[in-house]
């Protein structure tokens, strides 16, 4: 009779090792303060950037669109799944992101894993950054094509990888525009001249920039004014735009194309239509207002700084991601569990997500955390940092 009983020892050595995960359930939705057993935590784990997962604006759009088109959409985009409110959302994204044309997909990770399995062939090379985002790595796996790895941001490696690698038909380079365990951007200028003195196609994961970086969160072909020379951006709808979903920004003969070849674009029912008008009116308020992402920004920045001159390693953090490297997975643990007898949900994220001695809790600022959070839970952070030595 066949058996799982080896999932058990997997288990039994996770535990062991410290990793071991319950799911934490939480009684109120996505905000700054959550209830959590009966208490209200600060949440600082979140990637509701903007605090648009629980706003009127985008609440209202839901509703009137499920009042409009019903709670489904039926099936596959290419068959019942293509709404009228589909179909503006990208129209409007397009515009906004400043190119031919946008397809959007349930979430991020099908975006990758649907847009890289579509484009690499046999014959073709795809080389990632070591730090690129799990789904930029299964999208790949799905491919015949070979894969080179270069160290987290070494120019110089891409260069000489580039440089012998001519022999393939083609060649995509794929980076995350911004990292999402340090909170560091993608040297995307240098990318983009390697990848044209070579003849490169430049693939960027925007998940993290997505509202984030650039004017009006445009993303960080916008941030470094790279429009035209970036063939392929990813963006997550479900960050800092506050829903879920995904998308590619791309020339209309790409989208054609994908719109022909993407698996989970053409197996997997499209997204709900209230997830649809949600994701509209977030794209309609970043346009008409650049609030929300200059708070973002400015809390960032104060809170990164703070940090710092009480005395904690924040990594390479240059964005609202701010990790605080503790250590070993189960001191790091142990610190994340403290924060939060103290009040502050800050997930610890350890090996092998991250290097063994380089455990962290990532905390991520935002926009809608007030002056009063802010200060709060930086005097529960340096009272638990110095308990654990840290500072
Ligand atoms: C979160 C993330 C994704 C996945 O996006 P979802 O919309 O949550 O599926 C993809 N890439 C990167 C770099 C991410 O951080």
């Amino acid at each position: 009779m066949a058996s799982f009983d080896y999932l058990a020892a997997e288990l039994e050595a996770l535990k062991e090792q410290g990793r071991y995960r319950n799911l934490t359930v939480w009684d109120s939705g996505s905000s700054t303060w959550m209830e959590l057993n009966g208490r209200k935590v600060l949440q600082m784990s979140s990637n509701n950037y903007l605090g648009l997962a629980g706003h009127p604006n985008l609440k209202k759009a839901a509703i009137d669109a499920i009042e409009q088109y019903g709670v489904g959409s039926g099936s596959v985009r290419t068959i019942t799944g293509t709404l009228a409110i589909h179909d503006q959302l990208e129209r409007e994204l397009a515009l906004f992101k400043g190119t031919e044309a946008v397809l959007a997909f349930q979430s991020g990770f099908t975006t990758n894993s649907g847009v890289l399995s579509s484009i690499l062939n046999e014959g073709d090379v795809v080389i990632s950054d070591e730090l690129n985002h799990a789904s930029i790595i299964d999208g790949i796996r799905l491919t015949k094509a070979d894969r080179r790895i270069y160290a987290h941001k070494d120019m110089a490696q891409l260069e000489a990888i580039l440089k012998e690698s001519s022999h393939y038909t083609k060649r995509v380079v794929v980076t995350d525009g911004v990292f999402s365990m340090d909170g560091d951007i993608a040297p995307l200028p240098a990318i983009v001249e390697l990848a044209e003195a070579y003849d490169a196609i430049v693939y960027v994961d925007d998940a993290h920039a997505s509202g984030v970086l650039g004017k009006h969160g445009k993303g960080s072909t916008d941030h470094f004014n790279l429009h035209g020379r970036v063939h392929i951006q990813v963006g997550t709808l479900s960050k800092a735009i506050g829903v879920v979903g995904g998308y590619v920004a791309c020339s209309q003969l790409l989208k054609d194309f994908l719109i022909h070849k993407a698996r989970p674009f053409l197996f997997s029912t499209s997204q709900t239509p209230a997830v649809a008008a949600a994701c509209l009116e977030a794209v309609h308020m970043l346009k008409s207002s650049d609030e929300l992402i200059e708070k973002l920004w400015s809390h960032a920045n104060y809170f990164r700084k703070a940090l710092q001159d009480a005395g904690f390693d924040t990594g390479a953090s240059e964005t609202p991601i701010i990790p605080i490297i503790v250590g070993d997975p189960a001191t790091t643990m142990r610190f994340s569990d403290r924060l939060l007898q103290e009040g502050i949900f800050a997930q610890g994220i350890v090996f092998p997500t991250v290097a063994l001695d380089k455990g962290r809790v990532r905390l991520i600022v935002t926009a809608s955390h007030t002056d009063e959070d802010l200060a709060f839970a930086l005097e529960r952070i340096i009272k638990v940092g110095r308990e654990f030595g840290l500072i």
